[in-house]
This record gives C-alpha cells, structure tokens and sequence, in this order.
C-alpha cells in the first residue's frame, strides 16, 4: 500500500547548539513519530481520537474500545520535561486511531480485525517502535529504557508497572522471583543479567533503587515497589501486554529493556497543573533510573544533577509584556544567571545576564509576538524555557 510519510523539522537554537526534531507520520497521519535523541523510547497506543468511518469498528476477539484519556497531553508534557532536564527529546510513538479502530497492544489479528488500513497503521506503529529502539541502541551503547505507557481505570488510584510479571507471582518470594525462570519471563531480562549494582530482579522489581520506589518518592504511589511490593491479586492490576511482551528483552532478539506504565487517573491525567506535575517527577524518577542501573555516557544530551529541582514552576512578569525592556523572574527562581530570546521561527533576538534581583534586561524591544524564554544557569548546566508573548 502507498505509504504517505511527511516529515517536519522544528529547529531550536539553545545554548549554541542546533536542537532539532522531526516527526515522521504513517498512512493518513494515523500513526505518529516524533524522533528524539534520548536513549528513552515511550510508546501511547490508547490514547488516540481520529474515527474514520472507512475503519469499521472492530467487532473481533472480545474488542477492547476504552481510550486512555489524556495519555497523548501527558506524553507532551513528558517530552518537554524530559527536555528542559536534558537538553534532548525522546522518541515518542503515538497511535493517533480511536482504539474502537485499531488496538496496538494486541497481535495484528486481534488489533487490526483484518481491515487493511489498520494493518498498515499496526505495522507502522510496531516498525516506528523497532526503529526508536534501534536508533537509541546505536547511539546510547545498547543502553535504552523503553515504557509502554496507558492509563488504567482500576478503583485503586496508583501507577500500575507492567514487567510481564502476574500479580501472584509478584507475591513470591525473593528467593523464588530471582531465580532463572522468572528473570526469564520478565521484561527487563537484559538488566537483571547486566546492571551496575548486580542487583537482582527482586530487587529492580521492589528494592530501594526500582523505578516503582524512586517514583512513589515524588507522592506518586506505585506498585511493585519497595512501598508496594505487590498489588494482590483481586486488583485487575495489568502485568504488560502485547507490546511489552514483543518490544523488550522478554522477546528473543530484543535487546531493549522496558515495562508497561497504566497510570490512574485521579492526579496524574486529570489536569494540565497535574500531568505536568507527573510528567517532572516522572522526568527525575527516569534520569535517576538510567544513571543507577545502566552506566550510561549521555552525550550529547546532559541531565541535570539536581534531579530536586523542578523545572515548571517558574513564573516571568509581566507576561504579556505589554512595552518595555525588562522582565522579573519570581524570587525563588534566582539560580539562573543568563537568558536568551528565541522568536518561533528559531531566531536568537535578545541575551543576557539576569540581575541579582531576577531582572532581565533586554537590549531591545520585543516585537509583537511569540517567544521563547531560554533561562540558564551556567554553573550547574540547568536550562528552563517558557514562553513569552509580547503585544
Ligand atoms: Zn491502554
């Protein structure tokens, strides 16, 4: 089938360096990627809302239709996030089809139901999936950390990790769980087998450095993890599907890691100020993630160290910037020390030094228009971009 590929390039001129993302789009832009430079791939099956009436509705194998609300709006979040404390993007793969039409976390029968066109996007989404991974592997050492995210509708407001593993074999113990067949069936085989603390699978699942413990940190509770170990087993707690089973190192001949992450909705998906709230613990929870457990080189990209900041709260004034040639940061934000003035083609207007009381002086008046604020710490390498807007 002819296959309709359009690629954008958005170009962000930031500290010297050229950032540049582009997006790759399959047959009739049902399935999108969005081309990142982490070695962190995220995938959104369920969150789409295109319904074309040529797609009949899937009526095979006992369909699923429920969308994961807002699972889209937390995956931008997430990726501006992931960059303000990187500097790079991730590589995100979203599933843009009404799960009514399609369902990428099933085998191809199941999810497509045999019509063409959902094939073809099913294809697309599994290939966009192998090829983040690929592209990551190349340029991270084979050192990428894939989530499979979706939002669970379970009573029990909590995030649900998926590591193929069931809720009663999550309640056996230690001993049991560490042995060869369980490390076998989970989803992060790979690391247990070579991780920089030898810690065991037990251990990834529910020890002090798991990613369910680190994230549970920032008041988002999850299970496994050392706080909740287990979910029991009358929860409808989700262990990982399709996707997880065939796009991490439980599958022969994958070398990526990665789990399934439901997220609940109370909290989390709800509200802007809470996916972005989510979206920067989840951000500190898979830097420290990655550097505890991957030894990973991240250059280019360069997470912070301060993984205690947070990068969203930063209010400018007065913005609308109404005429003029300053701006006032809110006192708690004087850490930064320089600032640049980015127009939305890419163009650098303005830069200086921010006074010791928040102020930034600009050389020239804005135009009219949309902006970028880029503020810099040079000390510490924390960036923090916001937009500005003049009238
Ligand atoms: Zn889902």
């Amino acid at each position: 089938m002819f296959k309709n590929t359009a690629i954008f390039i958005i170009t962000l001129f930031y500290t010297g360096i050229t950032m540049s993302q582009s997006y790759e789009f399959g047959f009739n832009n049902y399935i999108e990627y969005q081309k990142g430079t982490l070695p962190i791939v995220l995938s959104f099956p369920h969150g789409g809302s295109m319904n074309p009436a040529k797609i009949p509705d899937r009526i095979c194998s006992d369909p699923v239709y429920a969308t994961d609300a807002y699972t889209i709006e937390t995956a931008m979040k997430i990726k501006a996030a992931l960059y303000v404390a990187t500097g790079c993007y991730p590589h995100i793969i979203i599933c843009h089809l009404d799960r009514a039409k399609l369902d990428c976390n099933r085998n191809i029968n199941e999810g497509a139901c045999g019509n063409a066109e959902a094939m073809t996007a099913w294809n697309e989404f599994h290939d966009f999936i192998n090829t983040a991974q690929n592209t990551a592997n190349q340029n991270f050492n084979n050192k990428t950390l894939f989530v499979d995210l979706h939002g669970h509708g379970n009573p029990v407001q909590r995030i649900e990790l998926g590591y193929l593993l069931y809720d009663h074999e999550l309640e056996l113990s230690d001993e049991i769980l560490n042995s060869d067949k369980y490390i076998n069936f989970s989803s992060i085989k790979n690391l247990v087998n070579d991780n920089v603390n030898n810690f065991t699978l037990a251990q990834l699942l529910r020890g002090p450095e798991a990613f369910g413990t680190l994230l549970s940190k920032y008041d988002f509770p999850s299970v496994p993890s050392q706080q909740i170990p287990y979910p029991g087993t009358s929860s409808n707690y989700f262990s990982g599907g399709y996707i997880t089973a065939n796009h991490t190192s439980y599958a022969s001949g994958v070398i990526t890691d990665g789990f399934q992450m439901e997220l609940n909705y109370n909290g989390i998906r709800d509200t802007e100020e809470n996916r972005t709230k989510f979206a920067n613990a989840f951000t500190k929870t898979i830097i420290k993630y990655l550097n505890t457990h991957f030894n990973l080189i991240w250059n280019p990209c360069s997470p912070l160290k301060a993984t205690g900041e947070t990068y969203f709260d930063i209010k400018v004034f007065p913005n609308p910037q109404k005429k003029g040639n300053s701006f006032f940061l809110e006192s708690t934000t004087k850490s930064f020390s320089h600032f640049k003035i980015i127009s939305i083609s890419g163009m650098e207007t303005d830069n200086g030094i921010i006074s010791y009381d928040g102020e930034l002086i600009l050389k020239n008046s804005l135009k009219p228009g949309i902006y970028i604020l880029v503020l810099i710490n040079f000390n510490t390498g924390e960036r923090y971009m916001t937009k500005l807007i003049s009238e």
